[in-house]
């Protein structure tokens, strides 16, 4: 390799990398943008059965369908934003694992290739960030 060449792949380098960082926190942002609509979604839902409870409902499931449009979107982009940072998440423990292994080193279960990964499917429980768990799980009813 010839010096110009490598000089050439180092700044390719080192742009890629500036590349990465910028699109991870991209990806960061519309992820917590589609988190705070889920949130403000889940209001109108509550405002709207409240004013009128005995209203047809199909509004109501669109609004929940929009939920879990947004749901879908994020976990696309966590699977995304882990694959610039050259993770992968263990589907059954949750363990962040080198996306070079195919099997988790925690729990030892097999783990998605991005390519293989249904993002259409939801888990009821699951919303794909830690904050937005937290957030469902909180129970206003609940006094401890
Ligand atoms: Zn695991």
């Amino acid at each position: 390799m010839g010096f110009f060449e490598a000089i050439g792949s180092v700044g390719k380098g080192a742009s890629d990398k500036a590349k990465n960082i910028s699109e991870a926190n991209n990806l960061k942002r519309k992820i917590l943008y589609e988190e705070e609509r889920i949130v403000e979604i889940f209001t109108d839902i509550g405002k709207k059965y409240y004013k009128n409870p005995d209203s047809d409902t199909s509004e109501l499931k669109t609004l929940c369908d929009d939920i879990d449009q947004r749901r879908r979107r994020i976990k696309k982009m966590r699977y995304e934003l882990n694959g610039i940072r050259g993770y992968k998440i263990c589907p059954k423990c949750d363990a962040e694992v080198n996306e070079r292994f195919q099997f988790c080193g925690r729990c030892g279960a097999r783990l998605p290739d991005i390519e293989d990964e249904d993002f259409l499917s939801l888990e009821p429980n699951d919303y794909y960030t830690e904050s937005s768990n937290n957030f469902f799980n909180a129970d206003s009813n609940q006094n401890y």
